[in-house]
This record gives structure tokens, sequence and C-alpha cells, in this order.
């Protein structure tokens, strides 16, 4: 084993030292990280959506997407993103926004885009209509708007390339919207950057087009170990906050109802949650002072929260913390019992002596 990986490690230091032809940069030192690997660290999808899971690393991603969104000119409440396993997945992820915000949308992208791009066509059976190339590899838009013209009926999703991989050619992301828009496509359009070549180079070449969300874009992704060199796989994904942002914060609330209404039951509370709702109703604490202290709404023998996006699971873990402390002291060693509020909740829901198992 020990004389396997030796030689892997020789051929890897020899590989390194000739290597020119593909974009990754092998300059890197991440020994300050390895202390981290030991872990198995992992957001679960989403480093804005808090969950039980607690080795995780979402405050340092959420810190590197709001460095990547400023880059293109979104501040921190403006955007929602994610560190991806590559700029494959960030293409993958932002035409399918595109297709989520235009079901019925054409993709279009230049001959000389990145196979991912066309496998996305293929993975959400989209129509793909793929427009010629300028010599320098650039998207050419005459071509792009007489394409454009044969499909005027549907919408249009764009991927524009900053940086096609075997040219290296930045497309012109103000001629492509002016192409657009002179075809009839305003707010018709959404188009996808694919930065992961020189989506992070551009920003500091003084000639270069500026990529940024003050134009109408609606995603850019970044591939993470070409430019940067990171040693894994991974890459950056950053879109408007649209509509999508509201559909992220409304599962964000559904989830954290969830987690509220099964902790009140684990904690023998009786409780119920209807399957679309964020409110969450459960027994009437007993004690005034508890009830004004969170502002709790309360009708007849139950109460309720509504689990709206500043809820966090912080927030309500405290409140429960609370709530289970506090409840000790009402129905201390069956000297009382706790109510039974079936008939506001169902036996199903209703934890009390006699509804309970
Ligand atoms: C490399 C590349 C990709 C894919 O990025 P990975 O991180 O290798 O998945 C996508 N688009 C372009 C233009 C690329 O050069």
């Amino acid at each position: 084993m020990a004389g396997v990986l030796a030689r892997y490690r020789r051929s890897l230091v020899e590989r390194t030292k000739h290597h020119l032809g593909y974009p990754y940069n092998l300059d890197f030192e991440y020994g300050a990280l390895s202390q981290l690997q030991h872990f198995s660290i992992n957001n679960l999808g989403d480093p804005f959506i808090e969950s039980n899971y607690g080795v995780h690393s979402r405050q340092f991603e959420v810190g590197v997407l709001d460095w990547f969104a400023r880059l293109w000119d979104l501040e921190k409440d403006e955007y929602w993103g994610y560190i991806t396993n590559c700029g494959t997945e960030g293409n993958l992820h932002g035409i399918l926004v595109g297709r989520e915000v235009f079901p019925d949308g054409i993709l279009y992208a230049s001959r000389d885009s990145h196979y991912s791009v066309f496998k996305a066509a293929r993975m959400y059976r989209m129509d793909c209509v793929k427009v010629d190339t300028l010599v320098s590899g650039e998207i050419d838009c005459a071509d792009f708007g007489r394409k454009l013209l044969e499909n005027k009926d549907k919408p249009a999703i764009i991927n524009v390339n900053i940086g096609t991989t075997v040219k290296g050619a930045v497309d012109d992301l103000d001629l492509v919207i002016e192409t657009l828009e002179k075809s009839g496509f305003k707010d018709r359009f959404y188009i996808h950057c694919d930065g992961a070549l020189f989506g992070l180079m551009m920003p500091f070449v003084k000639q270069a087009p500026r990529v940024s969300f003050k134009k109408p874009i609606g995603s850019v992704s970044v591939s993470g170990h070409k430019f940067v060199g990171c040693p894994m796989p991974c890459g950056v994904q950053i879109t408007r906050k649209g509509y999508k942002g509201f559909q992220k914060e409304v599962q964000k609330c559904l989830r954290n109802a969830h987690y509220l209404k099964d902790r009140l039951k684990d904690a023998g509370i009786s409780a119920m949650l209807n399957e679309l709702s964020s409110t969450v109703v459960f027994e009437r604490p007993k004690d005034e002072e508890f009830v004004r202290r969170w502002q709790l709404a309360c009708e007849g023998s139950i109460s309720h929260v509504v689990v709206m996006p500043s809820v966090t699971v912080d927030k309500l873990d405290t409140f429960l913390n609370e709530l289970v402390e506090k409840r000790v002291t009402w129905y201390q060693e069956g000297k009382c019992q706790s109510p039974c509020i079936a008939a506001d909740v169902g036996q199903e829901n209703c934890l009390c002596t006699l509804h309970k198992t």
C-alpha cells in the first residue's frame, strides 16, 4: 500500500512539472486547511438554510459567496448561491434556473460552448439552438439575431461564455443583450454566464467588458479548481434573487415549522401543523407572562407560532427550551395535568394523558 502511494505521488510530481495544456492552477498551498480534512463537513445543499447537522462550514461558504456576489455587483440580500462541485454543475444549475423562469424557452449557445451546456439541454429536454462563432471563438451575434427571429414565439435562454474552453474567447455580453432587445426579446430572456474559465479573471482586466448583475443577467458560475487552483473540484454559482429567492424562503419556513412541530411533540406537547402551512398550533401556555414574553396569539386552549423567514432554528430552540423548562413547573408531578386539546388539533395530535400513545 505504502509503495503504491509513493509511486503514485512520484508520478504526480513528475506530471505536475510538465503541465501546460489544461487550465488548472497547480501552484497552490493549502497546508493550513489540511487539519480540516479529518471532518465530514457537509452543508446539505443550501448554505442559507439551517439544519441540525452541526459539522458544517456554512459561515465560510456564505463568506465566499458574498465575495463573489460583490465582484459581480450584487448586494448580500440580492443573491442566492452555493459552492458547487465544479463549473459543470454551475452550468447545469444556471440553465435550470433559466428553464424554471421560462419553461418553454429555447436554449441558445455558441458552437464553442463547453459540452456541459449541451448536456444540460439533453438532461432537461430543452430545445437547443447552436449559434455560429467568429474565428476568435466568440459568439456570432449576426447569426444569433437570425436564429432568434426564427423562434420569435419562444423566450430565449442564452449561455454566454466568459472564456471558451478551446480558444479562450470571451463572448460580447453587451452585444448579446443588444441583439436580444433589438430582436424583440425584451423581458423574455434569461442569460447564464459560463465563467468557469475566465469568470474570475475578467473583473481584473481593465479593458474587459464587465460581467455584472447591473446588466440583465440571471446567473454566473465559475470553476474553483481552475484559476483559484482548489485541490479538489469545486465551483461557485450565483443567481439573482427573484422569485427563486422567494421559493427558497418559503421552503425554509416550511422546514423550520416542521422542526418546531416535531420538537414540541418530542417534548410531549400537543401540536399540529397543516400540510401546506407554516403555522404550528399547540397547547396554550399556562402562564400569561410567558405568552406575553413570546408575543403568542392565543385562542381558547390553543396558541400558535407562525414561522416566517426571520424565525431561525436558533430562535425556535430558545423558545422550546424555555417552554419545556417552564412547563415542568406548570404541570409538575401530575398535580395538574396538561390540557386535552383534541377538539382543536385532532386526537392524533393531542398528547394529553387520555390521547397519548
Ligand atoms: C472547464 C470548463 C467548464 C467546466 O468546468 P469544470 O469545473 O471542469 O466542471 C465549463 N465551461 C468552460 C468554458 C470551461 O472551460
